[in-house]
């Protein structure tokens, strides 16, 4: 069992699509005759990891899946059922990941009335040929308009998606995109590279190669392409993936580099306590078995304090908080940077890192390899 006696976000997952993306490796299902009994479970489990007194929440994500396929009343029962049992603060960030195609102008309206405040949306890029490879189920007009759509309604807290080292793309594509999302002037954008997972329809293209996938050079100058433009434009590079405009962070995400607790709630959501980590069953149907049962079943991941100081350094240096000497020796009674004096002097002295106020961070180039600093920066797991 996981102790929540300070909660700080709270993570509720949709597990439906329209279409599977030819990419996408998330848990959800398409079948979504299951969707009106999925909310019914989803505000069980609200219920059952309450607890008295009220869990304290900053944040609210809707995340998924695809959260905006739910029906208006759908999402105020879920509203209503965290206001219920969860102490909210007044400020809270309450975030909804949207797709385009479910995005018109009542729909906008609806969600401000239901206490949404910042809204992700999944763009990928612009173009239409690509967003076909993708399988992705909305056109570049409907993501043009679905921002239209969102402002008009008073969103002004909006991220969107990209993606890039898309297969069939080029540079001058995605220097396109870039141009028509830095016009939109968004406070928040989310960047991400492709990445080929097992088990998707990509993963299986690249096993039989059936089609070409940009090599690492690509995803490489793309990335750099991308960081380039984004600072040209004020976006701050905060996070691997993650610019905002003017301090516009997503407080949710934040949260979670900072290893607060959280709850996760839906098939396969991640919940942390602050000392150890848990997650649903990747199953809707057995999910929903449980919550008719009223037995919500969390697997525990139990972390040794070496793979503790692991995630510490992992989470901390894609970010711009850094990872923090002082705390680090307040956690986990070692002094990293002592321990690794020699290398942390090397990589600020190649550019790749800096120090700031007792803090290592890294730079872009650090970004790019940032895997491989880690795996240096890492304790040995006995
Ligand atoms: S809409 Fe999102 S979660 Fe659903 S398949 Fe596409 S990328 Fe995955």
């Amino acid at each position: 069992m996981l102790h929540h006696k300070k909660l700080s976000g709270l993570y509720i997952h949709i597990p439906f699509c329209r279409k599977a993306c030819n990419y996408c490796d998330f848990h959800f299902s398409t079948q979504l005759h299951s969707l009106n009994r999925m909310v019914k479970g989803l505000a069980k489990e609200l219920k059952l990891r309450s607890s008295t007194p009220k869990s304290s929440i900053d944040t609210i994500y809707f995340g998924g899946g695809t959260p905006s396929i739910l029906a208006d009343q759908s999402l105020n029962i879920l509203m209503e059922t965290i206001k219920t049992y969860y102490n909210v603060s007044t400020s809270a960030e309450v975030t909804l990941e949207a797709n385009p195609d479910d995005i018109d102008s009542d729909k906008a309206k609806s969600w401000k009335r239901a206490g949404i405040n910042r809204l992700s949306i999944g763009i990928q890029t612009f173009n239409d040929k690509i967003l076909k490879i993708l399988n992705r189920s909305h056109s570049a007009d409907q993501a043009l308009k679905s921002i239209e759509w969102v402002r008009q309604a008073g969103f002004h807290n909006i991220s969107a998606d990209l993606m890039f080292a898309l297969p069939d793309a080029s540079d001058i594509l995605l220097n396109t995109d870039l141009k028509i999302l830095m016009n939109l002037d968004l406070p928040h954008l989310s960047i991400y590279g492709l990445t080929i997972e097992d088990k998707t329809v990509f993963g299986n293209w690249k096993i039989q190669n059936k089609r070409a996938f940009p090599s690492d050079a690509d995803y490489e100058r793309n990335y750099r392409i991308v960081h380039e433009v984004l600072i040209q434009n004020q976006y701050e590079h905060y996070e691997i993936s993650s610019f905002a405009k003017n301090k516009h962070f997503s407080r949710h995400n934040s949260s979670y580099w900072l290893q607060n607790p959280y709850l996760g709630i839906g098939p396969g959501a991640h919940s942390f306590d602050g000392e150890n980590r848990g997650h649903n069953i990747s199953n809707n149907q057995i999910y929903l078995k449980q919550m008719d049962i009223g037995h919500a079943q969390l697997i525990i991941e139990p972390l040794s304090l070496t793979e503790k100081m692991n995630e510490y350094i992992m989470t901390r240096l894609r970010t711009h908080f850094g990872l923090d000497f002082e705390q680090f020796e307040e956690k986990f009674h070692r002094d990293i940077r002592n321990d690794h004096l020699k290398f942390i002097d090397q990589i600020c002295l190649e550019g790749l890192a800096f120090l700031e106020k007792n803090k290592l961070k890294l730079t872009f180039a650090g970004f790019l390899i940032s895997d491989e600093i880690c795996a240096r920066l890492f304790y040995p797991i006995s």
